[in-house]
């Protein structure tokens, strides 16, 4: 068992729209910690109302990220990918993703310009559920992101249990990681998936999880020692590396 296994495999820079930290600021603080590793996967969004791709520093950001990386050798293993939103929507800048062979890459629905017009919130949350499953049986990525982040901006969430447990089933079946999200932890009391979806990820016979802040500051790189000790037994925390899913540091 290594739930002591100390990752945080979500992480935003600078090279993200919504975050200023630098990898440096990240990496000193996850040796503070005494994190074993973590992963900078910042932002990429192709939709109507954000293109992120198309300018993308690639090259500068895996310059930094090599420098810091050599920096830190030794102290704390740093990672990088991506945070594709609706990689489903988008196999071409995902397959262009792929081939700069990133360590992951995580798979989100955010934006999504599918769920355009849907003003009705009960609506708008079976609709995004309705995304998800359908990223996770088609997109090309290693970890699904906060599979119900609704839960989060929604005050007034009404879950659907079943389908979410559903996605995570055929998760397992695509072999595909769900993170266990955090930043819902800064104002909420719960963890996006919640740790009774966890249980039943484990039942499908699903195994490896990822506990991930979603850090956009470096004071939001947490080790979470409470959501990792009190995740069902049976679950396995890993990461990756180059695209293998790896458990030990
Ligand atoms: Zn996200
Ligand atoms: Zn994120």
């Amino acid at each position: 068992m290594n739930k002591l296994l100390k990752c945080d495999l979500h992480v935003h820079t600078e090279y993200s729209f919504d975050s200023v930290a630098s990898m440096e600021r990240y990496a000193l603080r996850a040796v503070e910690l005494g994190l074993d590793a973590v992963c900078f996967t910042d932002h990429i969004d192709v939709n109507a109302y954000r293109n992120t791709f198309a300018s993308f520093p690639f090259e500068a950001r895996l310059k930094e990220f090599e420098r810091v990386k050599k920096q830190f050798e030794g102290k704390v293993k740093l990672l990088q990918g991506y945070e594709m939103g609706e990689p489903h929507l988008h196999p071409r800048e995902t397959a262009f993703l792929r081939s700069l062979r990133p360590d992951m890459i995580i798979g989100s629905v955010h934006d999504a310009t599918v769920l355009d017009g849907i003003a009705d919130r009960r609506q708008y949350e079976r609709a995004y559920d309705r995304c998800v499953r359908e990223m996770v049986e088609n997109g090309d990525f290693d970890v699904l992101g906060h599979v119900d982040v609704l839960r989060k901006w929604h005050g007034d969430y009404v879950e659907d249990f079943d389908y979410v447990c559903e996605t995570l089933r055929r998760a397992v079946r695509r072999g595909v990681v769900p993170e266990v999200n955090t930043s819902s932890l800064r104002n909420c009391e719960f963890t996006m998936p919640t740790l009774q979806a966890v249980a039943k990820y484990l039942s499908f016979g699903g195994k490896y999880l990822c506990v991930n802040s979603d850090a956009h500051r470096e004071e939001q790189l947490d080790e979470f020692p409470r959501v990792r000790e009190a995740l069902p037994d049976g679950a396995v925390l890993c990461y990756f590396e180059r695209g293998k899913l790896r458990t030990e540091i």
